[in-house]
């Protein structure tokens, strides 16, 4: 049952449902008329193009079981065929070409026809905006008797931008499909836009005469913070003179852009203190970096160069916490006090230092006692120095204050954007390693998140000049 079932299925999906219902009929149509004996080219043929029905199929089967079942197909489908034979034959005696030979006909009509009416229906154009029915093969020029108006020319404008003469500019154009067109006598297609454009205007000749203008560099507002906010470049400009206008102006041919150096406060929107420790690397330097570690604070250390060219490791680890390594010059020299080359070479020098030692480049610097002149900003390399940062809280540790008082210096004077200064070198440091010990976690309980120099200037840059 289960071998036969597929079988009709088979069949019915080549021949498709209702084939398969008007099959049934035949085949019970045919039986009574079957005999032995066809030809097996016909059976073959049978059993592709004409699926056995459901019930014949399940009568088969049980025919197929006793061992019979090709004898009863061969016979059956001989059925089938007796019973089509002598349509088939008076068909083929009378003539098929006469229908055919008219179909054809027909086809090459209707589709000559409409290959025709394709070529020659009229275009539908856009035109200036105007949606037009034009016959087919209109050329542009065609155009300009109905609905294009001559597209005017630009006009001939003095150096200042006034009009010497009207229409001495450039000409007008036609764009088709957005592309301009010189040759009118193209054919438009279907659905073609067609535009005229008025031509350019044209500024009349003339001659310049060039001169560089500089730079400047200038420095703004007041602060702990000093960056390098603007990088300007020198201007070109010139003395224009108009050939016909005889007009003389100044133009600028490259606008010049200061260099600016913008001191301030920073002010961030969340209370974000900065913790910043001089002087070092020290032997102090490890102990500072425990109790950071302890609160999970990040703080930026300004080393000498000459104390990490001492003490490389210590350098190093400052760096691998995740501080940020900052500046404080080579030798700890008041910079405005040498000569500019000396002042250059220090934060040259301490740059090479902390760079071999941590492989931090940085141009974030802490002068020497916070002494720093607009003079050596102008001079002083981009690549050296970007940003200086003083302070807005001074703990005054060095001076050998206690704990305690160094720990209230911090809480009184905390607030948003602040800079405390402490040290973990140039002395002994155990008193500044126990106020931040308690400072911390009270600036935290009120809310504070510690950031490095780097991240305060993010959260709160220069403001724009006005
Ligand atoms: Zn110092």
């Amino acid at each position: 049952m289960s071998r036969d079932h597929r079988h009709t299925g088979s069949h019915g999906a080549q021949g498709g449902r209702s084939a398969h219902g008007s099959n049934e009929q035949s085949n019970r149509a045919a039986q009574p008329q079957g005999s032995i004996g066809q030809t097996r080219a016909r059976s073959a043929y049978s059993r592709q193009e004409h699926p056995l029905n459901y019930s014949r199929q399940n009568t088969q089967s049980r025919y197929s079981r006793s061992g019979t079942g090709s004898v009863y197909r061969q016979q059956e489908i001989q059925g089938n065929f007796r019973a089509y034979e002598p349509q088939r034959r008076r068909k083929q005696s009378g003539s098929k070409l006469v229908p055919v030979i008219a179909v054809v006909v027909v086809l090459i009509v209707l589709v000559g026809g409409f290959f025709l009416y394709n070529t020659f229906k009229p275009i539908d154009l856009v035109v200036n905006d105007k949606k037009v029915v034009y016959p087919a093969f209109t050329k542009v020029e065609a155009l300009f008797e109905k609905d294009l108006i001559e597209p005017d020319p630009g006009n001939l404008l003095a150096i200042d931008g006034t009009t010497l003469t009207f229409g001495e500019g450039e000409a007008g154009k036609v764009l088709v499909n957005g592309e301009e067109i010189t040759d009118r006598s193209m054919t438009l297609h279907n659905n073609d836009v067609v535009q005229t454009v008025k031509g350019a205007d044209k500024t009349e000749p003339y001659s310049d005469e060039t001169y560089p203008v500089s730079s400047e560099f200038i420095e703004v507002g007041y602060g702990a913070l000093s960056v390098l906010s603007s990088v300007g470049n020198d201007g070109e400009e010139a003395v224009r003179t108009g050939e016909l206008s005889g007009l003389v102006q100044t133009v600028v041919l490259t606008q010049k852009v200061d260099t600016v150096v913008t001191h301030y406060n920073p002010a961030p929107a969340e209370k974000l203190i900065a913790l910043t420790l001089d002087d070092g690397p020290s032997g102090y330097t490890e102990d500072v970096l425990a109790v950071l570690d302890k609160y999970d604070v990040k703080a930026t250390f300004f080393e000498l160069g000459e104390n990490v060219d001492s003490l490389p490791s210590e350098a190093k680890a400052v760096a691998d916490r995740g501080h940020q390594v900052a500046s404080h010059s080579y030798a700890h020299k008041q910079l405005n006090a040498i000569s500019t080359e000396d002042a250059i070479a220090e934060w040259q020098n301490a740059q090479d230092a902390i760079e071999r030692a941590t492989g931090v480049k940085t141009t974030v610097g802490r002068a020497p006692y916070g002494e720093y002149s607009f003079a050596l900003w102008k001079t002083v390399p981009h690549e050296l120095i970007t940003v200086l940062a003083l302070w807005n809280i001074d703990t005054n540790d060095w001076q050998g204050r206690s704990p305690e008082a160094i720990r209230d210096t911090i809480v009184q004077e905390a607030h948003s954007g602040a800079i405390i200064l402490c040290h973990d070198g140039g002395g002994e440091r155990t008193k500044t390693i126990q106020a931040l010990d308690m400072a911390i976690p009270e600036l935290q309980s009120r809310g504070y998140t510690f950031v490095t120099i780097d991240e305060l200037v993010a959260a709160s840059p220069p403001p724009a000049q006005e």
